[in-house]
């Protein structure tokens, strides 16, 4: 696995190749990163893994100065997985140049997290635009856990006719059903448990949440989420994964998003929740 640090040193090594695959992460790898990987190394012998916090997604400093970081741990892991290459990029390596193309904001990007996080996506479309300029990956694997930003992620690549081809990878899910995040790392034994319990929650009553929220009773959904031990809900919404837009109508097949904090007075998890699409009539 060679290590690169700067773009020059990078673009000499991998301008000739034709079939990067391409994994952006955060660092703090888990089995969720691993999947994606693993993925990629099915698809290409050039896999290429980033690590980098991206400031400029993060809505506060603080969360971004307590996102978890184990450099020294991810390299063994991706030493051990045998990847081609791995990037970590300074910041100036990332935002010392003038990308060709524009930023497209899918109005996707205006609900759910969009509407809590102001700047977040705006920053991870930043960031995601200048890696595909410096790198020009044939293929860039990205998460269905994160599906709001999977999909603005896309509709930017089609609008500006970036040729790299995006691999939808399935959530891994903990054993009691949460999405496996490096956030989770935050949470004790007991916050965790509740985690599993509201996944349980609505995974069971995705129908009747439905109704509840269709009908305007949507505060006796977060009544109950809240005495399972969630802390504070930002949203919950069915949404319709054809329109991507909120679902008002018991018609259409929905997905129930969530993003819910657990933790004490200042939240410390930010969790997603996507759940299978069903048929509900
Ligand atoms: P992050 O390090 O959180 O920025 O995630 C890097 C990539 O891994 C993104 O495309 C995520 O959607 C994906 N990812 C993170 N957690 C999971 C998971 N539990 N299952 C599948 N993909 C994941």
């Amino acid at each position: 696995m060679k290590i690169f640090k700067n773009k020059k040193k990078l673009n000499r090594e991998i301008s000739d190749l034709k079939k990067i695959a391409f994994v952006p992460t955060m660092g703090a790898l888990h089995r969720g990163h691993i999947s994606l990987i693993k993925k990629a190394k099915k698809k290409s012998n050039q896999v290429l893994v980033s690590i980098f916090i991206n400031p400029k997604q993060f809505n506060s400093k603080q969360d971004y100065k307590k996102y978890p970081r184990k450099l020294n741990e991810d390299i063994k892991i991706l030493k051990k997985i045998k990847i081609n290459f791995l990037y970590l990029p300074t910041y100036r390596d990332i935002y010392m140049f003038k990308p060709k193309n524009k930023i497209y904001l899918d109005n996707f990007s205006k609900i759910l997290c969009g509407k809590f996080r102001p700047s977040h996506f705006i920053g991870v479309v930043n960031v995601v635009n200048r890696f595909l300029e410096i790198i020009k990956p044939r293929f860039l694997y990205l998460g269905l856990k994160d599906f709001q930003q999977l999909s603005i992620i896309k509709s930017h690549v089609i609008k500006n006719k970036i040729k790299t081809e995006i691999i939808d990878c399935p959530t891994i899910r903990e054993g009691n059903g949460m999405a496996i995040s490096s956030r989770n790392l935050k949470l004790t034994k007991n916050q965790l448990i509740n985690a599993g319990k509201i996944y349980k929650f609505i995974k069971q009553n995705k129908k009747l949440i439905f109704y509840k929220i269709y009908n305007n009773k949507k505060s006796e959904v977060i009544e109950k989420l809240i005495k399972l031990g969630a802390n504070k809900i930002d949203y919950i919404e069915c949404l319709n994964l054809n329109t991507k837009k909120i679902c008002n109508s018991p018609k259409f097949r929905f997905n129930i998003f969530i993003s819910y904090y657990i933790g004490n007075v200042r939240p410390v998890s930010y969790t997603h929740l996507t759940l299978p699409t069903k048929r509900i009539v």
